[in-house]
């Protein structure tokens, strides 16, 4: 009998996490650590020390043997470099050492990770650095130190940084808000996070069969099964036994290593499921969310099942996304998109909610470039779950209130006086459970916002710095009015009102999949952004720069080389999947589909000597020959497509959507229309039906 899991024990058990740090650490030195986390500043030596050896001496009982700074270059994923803790003592024997200098500093060379031109090749060693705010971790017999990624010149060339620094910009500009409600106790607002986890299971033996799957993390090739997911008997349905083995293994990983992953279930596509964890502060978030798709990825490989992250790994069936729920929270805890029960906190809630709204319509091309991939691109404007253009969802409720504040007519009663920020009570605003948009691409849910246009494979870093940011712009151009006023109510009555007047237009409640929308959306000016190629250049306009610049998120040229590296990982995603398919198509599709011709051939030829009528076999030997020329020249086409491709990067980014894709998707309809005739003995890998349904 296995034995009985006792979670509030094993819980971050595997993390050097504040708790273990007060009982292992002595007093001053813990003091000295929380000190820095609270001020920013950096480590002392001699903290560092002290803290490096607790942490070898708690890691060594753990088992490990090495350390690694684990850190989240621009490829969206994570990295990571082991140092066993091994120092000779000079008499043939070792002993395990730790310093402060190794626990803050470590010298990745880092010259393959992409750069974007920020890092020449002789300088190509950056530089990695505790992130003291993120706790260390033990993993596979090594101390994790989660650490920010540098060049020798100081220009960040990872995730982590950028969204560091974004938090602390809403945080100021937050609390500078705060301040001006009379608020003069908080001294920092937090941007939370709860990133809802998409993913798709399939069979060990079957996924190894493909080498779509196995290259390109999708299937480039299948003819859609009888059925799909159009009975929705997969969505909350019971979990198979396999899977659910897998699903306990992989929350036990999670909870001793600190995840607080809170809810599990099938999702609306065969073999798809979701992972939910407990909401945290939007830098933890992120680090959580990448240890949550690595430790699937493995644990799904000990139960001979493979975890596939890619956004749209079938055709046809649902793709996977990524829910980023995000909200802002005093550091008392009280969530600043909260309604609350009297004017003060009603109007408080107004201002936050006015300068989101503001934020999301004038920046809604940076928010749409920060999930532009390849990937998502078969999701975002492919009419599959949000579109393409950016709107924010408020319920029915909330539109109306807002509707009211702008026309000056009160909300309940319309024939009273209109409703005064700050000095009226708003009416309640019920939290909308029930009736929520799923087309939209960003709700308001109740206390936080849902954007939803996030790829199940990226990193949240992104998309998060975008929304800090923004809101951190919105805000500070808010207090800048406010800290001027001579009376408050009436100020903050008409930048509410202002603002939510100018910027309506992003607040849109319908049908988020109908071409009404897109043409509705088309007179509001709202951007419309459908491809990669088509948003990435969006990305570094001028007014994206000024912004990212002007908080210090980003120089120019970090933003420039993260559009570079962007571009760059497209072009080559597009181009590995067509050199693929160009590759099943000749090695594997079309002489299995010529196999089975010759051998109807085979079949005619000895029927017709017995005399016997062969009305079928000919017929299909006419159909897959229609079909096998075809496929030819859809390879060849697409071979020669891809030899001629144009220089730059922008320009082979417009080749690639225009040119390469549809020439793909001309060779995966005659794919499929062969496997659809060809006898299934003869068909070289697992069709969707073999694959969906196992
Ligand atoms: P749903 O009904 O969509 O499942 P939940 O309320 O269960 O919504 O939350 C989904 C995700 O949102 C979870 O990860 C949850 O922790 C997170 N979440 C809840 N409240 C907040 C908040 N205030 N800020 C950020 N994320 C939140
Ligand atoms: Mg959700």
């Amino acid at each position: 009998m296995s034995e009985i899991l006792n979670v509030p024990e094993i819980f971050g058990s595997d993390v050097f996490n504040e708790a273990t740090m007060k009982q292992r650490l002595p007093e001053h030195i813990y003091k000295g650590w929380k000190n820095c986390i609270a001020t920013g500043v950096q480590l002392p030596l001699d903290v560092a020390n002290e803290i490096a050896e607790a942490m070898k001496i708690w890691a060594t009982e753990k088992g490990a043997t090495h350390y690694t700074h684990w850190f989240q270059p621009m490829t969206g994923i994570t990295a990571e470099k082991h140092d066993s803790f091994i120092a000779p003592t000079g008499d043939g024997r070792v002993i395990m050492e730790f310093s402060g200098k190794e626990l803050v500093r470590g010298e990745p060379d880092a010259s393959s990770f992409p750069s974007g031109g920020l890092r020449a090749t002789f300088e190509a060693r950056g530089y990695t650095a505790w992130d003291p705010t993120s706790c260390a971790f033990v993993k596979d017999g090594s101390l994790y130190i989660p650490t920010c990624f540098c060049s020798y010149t100081g220009e960040s060339l990872d995730k982590k940084t950028p969204l560091l620094r974004s938090m602390d910009e809403v945080s100021r500009e937050a609390v500078r808000i705060l301040r001006l409600f009379g608020d003069s106790e908080t001294k920092r607002v937090i941007a939370c996070v709860g990133a809802e986890q998409e993913y798709f299971l399939l069979p060990k033996d079957l996924y190894a069969q493909r080498e779509d799957l196995r290259l390109t993390g999708r299937t480039l090739f299948g003819a859609q099964p009888p059925k799909g997911q159009e009975l929705d008997d997969h969505y909350f349905g019971t979990i198979r036994t396999r899977v659910s083995g897998f699903m306990q293994d992989l929350d036990e990983q999670l909870w001793r290593l600190g995840v607080l992953s809170k809810t599990k279930h099938n999702e609306g596509a065969p073999c798809q499921h979701e992972l939910a964890p407990i909401y945290t502060d939007a830098n933890t978030a992120c680090d959580d969310n990448q240890l949550i798709m690595a430790i699937m990825k493995k644990c799904a490989a000990k139960h001979n099942l493979v975890c596939l992250l890619h956004e749209k790994p079938f055709a046809g069936v649902n793709g996977s996304g990524k829910h980023n729920n995000w909200s802002l929270s005093t550091d008392s805890g009280k969530n600043l998109f909260s309604p609350g029960k009297t004017p003060s906190q009603n109007a408080r809630f107004l201002v936050f909610l006015a300068a989101f709204i503001a934020g999301v319509d004038e920046y809604q091309d940076f928010l749409r470039c920060t999930v532009a991939s390849a990937g998502n691109d078969h999701r975002l404007g492919a009419s599959e779950a949000p579109p393409a253009i950016v709107s924010v969802y408020l319920g029915d409720e909330l539109s109306a209130i807002i509707r009211s504040i702008i026309d000056g007519t009160n909300y309940t009663e319309p024939e009273k006086s209109m409703l005064r920020i700050g000095v009226d009570v708003l009416p309640a605003i019920p939290r909308d459970t029930t009736d929520r948009n799923r087309t939209s691409p960003l709700a308001f849910t109740g206390n936080k916002f849902e954007l939803r246009m996030l790829g199940s494979s990226q990193s949240i870093a992104g998309p998060n710095i975008a929304l800090n940011t923004i809101m951190a712009e919105e805000l500070g151009k808010f207090a800048d009015v406010l800290e001027k006023a001579e009376d408050f109510d009436a100020a903050l009555q008409t930048l509410v009102c202002q603002t939510l007047t100018e910027h309506s237009r992003i607040i849109f409640g319908g049908n988020g999949y109908s071409e009404e929308w897109k043409a509705e959306a088309a007179k509001r000016g709202l951007s419309n952004l459908p491809s990669t190629a088509e948003a990435l250049p969006a990305y570094v306009s001028q007014k994206n720069i000024d912004l990212v610049t002007r908080h210090g998120i980003f120089t120019e040229q970090e933003f420039r080389a993260r559009y570079a590296i962007h571009l760059d990982a497209y072009n080559k995603i597009v181009n590995i999947e067509a050199r693929t398919m160009v590759d099943m198509a000749l090695h594997q599709i079309l002489p299995a589909a010529l196999r089975y011709t010759r051998d109807l051939c085979d079949t005619v030829g000895t029927k017709k000597n017995l005399g016997a009528a062969c009305r079928a076999e000919s017929a299909l030997i006419q159909d897959l020959s229609g079909h096998t020329d075809a496929l030819y020249d859809a390879v060849s086409a697409l071979k020669f497509a891809l030899q001629a491709a144009p220089g730059t990067p922008e320009d082979a980014a417009s080749y690639c959507h225009e040119v390469v894709i549809p020439g793909m998707n001309i060779l995966r309809r005659e794919a499929d229309a062969l496997e659809t005739l060809t006898d299934k003995a003869y068909w070289p890998y697992p069709t969707y039906s073999d694959l969906l349904f196992y």
